[in-house]
């Protein structure tokens, strides 16, 4: 198991209704609700996201095959919006995408780029099986176990660990649950190991590189 991105999506939230900061991979953006639900609409809202999300994905698997084929398509628009009705106590949602080509693109090309647009990678995602899960974690901490090599140290704070398998699924050469000494660090190369204990959801894990303390 892989996940799609090296570091993760961060989000915080402070006490300002109701901005929140997203940090990415390269930056910073702000999300918010509009005014009449409470917010000061400094950004986008979390459906304005997910449409956008969608429609970039849409448009950039679209500019992918038109550059590929050497179409001469200069530019596409995407409007999308979303609705959702509820019966039987079963909500279904409808997000609906308008294509919107230039003028003299052919018909053919233009039933080919609707079927790709279809089929874009956040499209599949939302229509496959999806499962959100939800780990918490706190701040304070207690009891810290260290793992060390001549290199490396690894620490595991116990009361933090939410189980949730990450470390030993992704990593089994390093973490081992069913040792007593469950953490080898030199199971794998440093920034493998580093790369991991990023990816613990609960911050039960810590690297640190002996070399640089
Ligand atoms: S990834 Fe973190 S929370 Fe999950 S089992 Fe490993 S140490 Fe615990």
């Amino acid at each position: 198991m892989q996940y799609k991105m090296e570091k993760p999506v961060k989000g915080t939230i402070e006490t300002e209704k109701y901005q929140c900061t997203i940090e990415w991979r390269n930056g910073q953006i702000i999300a918010d609700e509009p005014a009449s639900l409470g917010g000061k609409d400094t950004g986008p809202d979390p459906y304005s996201l997910l449409l956008s999300s969608l429609i970039s994905c849409k448009l950039i698997t679209l500019r992918m095959y038109i550059d590929r084929k050497q179409w001469d398509i200069p530019e596409l628009t995407i409007n999308a919006n979303l609705y959702q009705e509820t019966k039987n106590e079963l909500t279904t949602s409808y997000i609906d995408c308008d294509l919107i080509f230039p003028a003299g693109v052919p018909d053919d090309q233009r039933v080919r780029l609707q079927e790709i647009a279809k089929n874009c990678p956040v499209s599949k995602l939302l229509q496959g099986e999806v499962k959100v899960r939800m780990f918490a974690f706190r701040e304070p901490e207690t009891k810290t176990i260290r793992y060390s090599t001549e290199d490396v140290t690894v620490e595991w704070k116990p009361e933090l660990c939410q189980h949730s398998t990450r470390c030993w699924k992704q990593l089994p050469q390093v973490f081992k649950p069913t040792q007593k000494k469950w953490i080898e660090p030199d199971g794998a190369d440093k920034e493998r190991v580093e790369e991991q204990v990023k990816r613990c959801p609960s911050g039960a894990l810590v690297f640190i590189d002996n070399k640089k303390v």
